[in-house]
């Protein structure tokens, strides 16, 4: 986006801001499902919790992705913003089976991740197809946050309880039709991705009766410059021809399935913020913005590295920042960071703002969180208003059970 456009935004709606470029999200979306064009049935679910807005979520709906949800609520969004609920996949962790129980009664494709679930459910809902999140324990990821395939993970079924599954299946003459897997995310190396196909494939000649195959999400988008990236085009050629092979063997065209989030709307974000103090001490210079943990906590959580720019000043000299938030508690967001010399006043951007930000945004320090924006075709559009002071006290009951300490 270009920054004369940032800048009318956060002139227009205030900072801090959230702003999603619509064209974005599109091409990361036909650069996608281009790469398996190859494979007659191909199904994208878009992960809602990237990115969970309504808007965002009927611009998916527009493109014939449908949903990747893990609550309930998810769900219920999908099916606000009109999304049929055939074209959503449910993927708890941990969730009761009365929730797993509402959801499939709404339609909504179940997908079970513990033996314990799974024979409950079989049990009671027999005729309700349902898909398996098997754990093929490949380590991938970016880090141990974000991995969630290895030993010890808590997702999914183990392949080596296989035998399990099928006793769960046989007795209950349940119907399974998917099986699926989520290694984690930031999958850099493809050889290990197509190591944990070949797993699932295995998995998946077990069972009779499939429609799809689910090979969840992990894609890594670039972060900075040079950054290394999953070869989308790569992976498509490899594995297109694998899963054709395996369709052939299995005797029937099964649906190939991906759950993108951060593939999506990563590099569709951007994040503005005000520069409200240029601070500097003995070593360091700080530029303290009007944000902080509360609105974009993956720096601090993750580890996470997000590119700043100076949208105000571009063409400025460069140097070096620690770039903080305005919380009670040290919210780094870049440390010596090389950026266009800041003013007290500039906006700056904080890119790959479209993923696991807005949606991990919290109150903390009684802050309200950020409008958002969409820019499409050209042109602004509010999609979320800046919380006010009312949206902290909404839900807060008052109480008048204290007696005032007479002062002596
Ligand atoms: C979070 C999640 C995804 C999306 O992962 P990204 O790295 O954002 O692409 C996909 N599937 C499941 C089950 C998830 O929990």
């Amino acid at each position: 986006m270009e920054n004369s456009n940032l800048l009318a935004i956060a002139a227009q709606f205030g900072s801090p801001v959230y702003v999603y470029d619509s064209e974005k999200i599109v091409s990361q979306y036909k650069r996608l499902s281009g790469a398996f064009k190859k494979v007659k049935h191909v199904k994208l679910n878009y992960a809602v919790k990237a990115l969970s807005n309504l808007a965002i979520l009927k611009l998916m709906n527009s493109l014939g992705v449908g949903l990747d949800t893990v609550s309930i609520q998810e769900v219920k969004l999908g099916l606000l913003a009109g999304v049929a609920p055939e074209n959503i996949i449910y993927t708890p962790n941990g969730v009761s089976i009365e929730e797993i129980e509402e959801v499939a009664k709404m339609g909504v494709q179940i997908n079970i991740d513990n033996l314990s679930i799974l024979e409950q459910f079989g049990t009671k809902h027999p005729k309700t197809p349902v898909c398996i999140r098997i754990n093929p324990h490949v380590m991938a990821g970016g880090n141990r946050k974000i991995s969630v395939g290895h030993i010890d993970s808590k997702f999914g079924i183990s392949i080596h309880q296989i035998p399990h599954i099928l006793r769960i299946v046989e007795n209950t003459q349940m119907h399974i039709n998917g099986i699926h897997m989520h290694t984690g995310s930031d999958i850099l190396d493809i050889d290990v991705f197509l190591h944990a196909s070949e797993i699932l494939f295995d998995t998946a000649k077990h069972f009779k009766n499939l429609d799809f195959i689910d090979f969840g999400s992990g894609f890594k988008v670039p972060y900075k410059e040079g950054d290394i990236e999953t070869d989308i085009e790569e992976l498509g050629t490899k594995l297109s021809k694998r899963f054709n092979a395996f369709c052939k063997e299995y005797g029937k065209e099964l649906t190939l399935g991906f759950e993108p989030g951060k593939f999506l709307v990563s590099e569709a974000g951007y994040f503005l913020a005000k520069v409200n103090v240029i601070k500097q001490t003995t070593s360091t210079v700080f530029a303290g913005i009007d944000t902080g943990l509360n609105h974009l906590i993956r720096p601090m959580f993750y580890n996470s590295h997000h590119d700043i720019v100076n949208v105000s000043h571009p063409k400025g000299k460069e140097r070096f920042y620690s770039v903080v938030g305005y919380i009670c508690e040290t919210d780094t967001f870049a440390s010596n960071r090389k950026i266009a010399a800041l003013t007290e006043g500039d906006i700056i951007a904080f890119k790959n703002a479209g993923a696991y930000c807005f949606s991990m945004a919290s109150n903390y320090n009684s802050r309200y969180r950020p409008a958002e924006v969409l820019w499409h075709d050209n042109k602004a559009h509010l999609i979320r208003k800046r919380e006010t002071f009312e949206d902290l006290t909404k839900q807060q009951v008052s109480v008048d059970i204290f007696n005032t300490v007479a002062s002596e």
